[in-house]
Order: C-alpha cells, then structure tokens, then sequence
C-alpha cells in the first residue's frame, strides 16, 4: 500500500509535469515562430445567407511548427496572450489579412470584407488604435471593409482605455463584433453600452437547433434582438443544409461554417472566390 500510495503521487506529478512542460515547450517555441515564419493566416468565407454568396472572410491563425507540429488556436492564443506576444502576431495578422484583402478586392469583389479577431490583451494596448490605422493606411484598405470582433473577455474589467479604444475604433468607422455571443455572462449589458455592429451567434447554439427546440428559440430570439437593436447577425458553425434552411427563415443576415467552407489558405480561399466571381 505504501508502494502504490507513492505511485499514485508519481503519477499526478508526472501528469502535472507533462502539462507544465508542454506549456513551456509551446511558449518557448512561439517567441520564435514568427522570425522563423511559422504562421499561415488561413481564410473561412463570411456567405450572405440569402444570397448563399460568399460577402468576405474571418482571418484565423494556424502554426506549425518543426518540434511540436501543428498546435491549434485554442492552445496557443492564451499562451501568446498571457506572454504578450499577441501583439506582435496580432500586427502580423493584420498585415497579412489586409494584404490579401486589397488584392481580392481589386480583382474580385470590391466590397470585400475581412473579419479578424482581437484578443483582450491586444486591445488593451494602447498603441493598438495607432497600429491599426497604419495598416489601413499601408495597404488603403477602406475602413468599412474591416470587422474587428471581440469577446466578452475583452470587456471583462472596465478598463478606461477599452472604452476609449472601442470609442475610436467605432469614430474612424471600423465595425466591432461581439464574438461568441451567447457564451458569456453580460453580453446583454455589453450590447446596449457599447457601440456593436454585428453580434455572431456562438456555434454550440447553431449546433444543435435541428434537434433541440430550446436552442432553435434562442437563436431565433438572438436573431430578433440582434435586429431589434440595428445589428447585423452572423450564425457560426453552419454544418448541414438543415441548418441552413432554419437560419435562412429565421432571417439571420450572414452564416459561416463547413457547409460553405473550411477555414482555407490563401491560394485556396482565392480559387474559391474566382469560381464565384465566374458563375
Ligand atoms: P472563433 O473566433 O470563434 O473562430 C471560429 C472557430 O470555429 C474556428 O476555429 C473555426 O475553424 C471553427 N469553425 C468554423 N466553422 C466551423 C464549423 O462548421 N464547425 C465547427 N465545429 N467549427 C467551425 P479555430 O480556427 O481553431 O480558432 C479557434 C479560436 O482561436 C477562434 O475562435 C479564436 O478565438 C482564436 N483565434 C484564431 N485565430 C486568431 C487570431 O488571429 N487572433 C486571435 N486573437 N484569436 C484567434
Ligand atoms: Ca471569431
Ligand atoms: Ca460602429
Ligand atoms: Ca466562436
């Protein structure tokens, strides 16, 4: 018993040093990942429901990387956000997002929109506002072009220069977004004191509403509301055309999901944009 008491502690702090070591291994990793080129910014097409026409793209970040592989956003962002190294990698996905906006743009669609998403910390910077402007200006990327969408996280703690931020982000004409919507605890609160432009339905709501009639009125409420209060509504995770239909009564403006798309590289994402601009 004694033996077994001792393998039982082994194993919990062999555990724990597993987690704390790929914690470290990552962190250490992603201070190089950018001068070693390791990011792709990858596109999901942003389709107008009732069109079914793809209207822009969400800008989302992958790595990989020689010794770890593939690590996934859910696993990174918080590690980047907590080290501050967000806001280098944030500025890069910015430049690489509006650099393929512009060109599709000029080829393509010239109402082309790109949604990006901005984590707490980043927008807690106070240079973020200067930064962006500079991207704008660097690639003349029209404002009304550009959805910036956060979370809840980002609002969390009432900091003053959130206030200001979202203040002149909303004052040179960006959109704001609130990513997520139905996850959090205040996101009602949250709409009615801050100036939103879209509200995007969390994907575990649009998920099930086929099967269960209390999340198909959630989200049809969601919709009303969203409306009620001049946004637009986009539905994320749209997987299967029953989805679709639903969405497309309940009169939900924009859907994102594997059923148009995965999220794609740059030459693919930009294949599937000539295909539409052809038919
Ligand atoms: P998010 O902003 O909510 O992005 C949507 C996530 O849902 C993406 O995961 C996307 O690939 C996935 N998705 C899209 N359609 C479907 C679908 O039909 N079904 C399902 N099951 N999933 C779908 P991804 O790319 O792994 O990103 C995860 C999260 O990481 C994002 O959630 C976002 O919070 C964060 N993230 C990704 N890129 C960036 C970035 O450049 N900056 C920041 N700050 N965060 C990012
Ligand atoms: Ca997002
Ligand atoms: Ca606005
Ligand atoms: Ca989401």
């Amino acid at each position: 018993s004694k033996d077994r008491g001792r393998n039982t502690y082994n194993f919990y702090t062999h555990q724990m040093d597993q987690d704390i070591n790929r914690r470290l291994r990552v962190e250490e990793q992603l201070r190089n990942a950018l001068k070693r080129k390791e990011f792709e910014v990858y596109f999901q097409p942003l389709v107008e429901i009732k069109s079914r026409k793809i209207i822009g793209a969400e800008a989302l970040l992958r790595w990989k990387n020689a010794l770890l592989g593939q690590v996934t956003p859910d696993e990174f962002i918080p590690i980047a956000e907590q080290t501050g190294l967000i806001i280098p990698i944030g500025q890069y996905v910015i430049d690489i997002a509006f650099n393929a906006t512009k060109k599709w743009q000029q080829q393509f669609q010239s109402q082309f929109k790109i949604a990006i998403n901005v984590s707490p910390k980043q927008f807690r910077e106070n240079t973020f506002i200067d930064m962006l402007k500079m991207q704008l200006e660097k690639h003349q990327i029209h404002v009304s072009s550009v959805e910036l969408e956060i979370t809840e996280g980002v609002l969390l703690n009432g900091d003053p220069i959130i206030n200001s931020n979202l203040t002149s982000i909303n004052d040179i004409g960006v959109s704001i977004s609130m990513d997520d919507f139905g996850t959090g605890y205040s996101s009602l609160s949250y709409l009615r004191s801050y100036p939103f432009d879209t509200l995007k339905v969390d994907k575990s709501f649009i998920n099930d509403i086929t099967v269960d009639p209390g999340d198909l009125e959630l989200v049809g409420a969601a919709i009303a509301m969203g409306h009620g209060l001049n946004l637009k509504v986009v539905a994320e995770g749209i997987e299967t055309e029953e989805q679709y239909h639903l969405l497309r009564s309940l009169k939900c403006d924009y859907g994102q999901g594997y059923l148009f798309s995965k999220p794609l590289p740059r030459a693919e994402f930009e294949e599937l944009l000539q295909t539409q601009v052809k038919s």
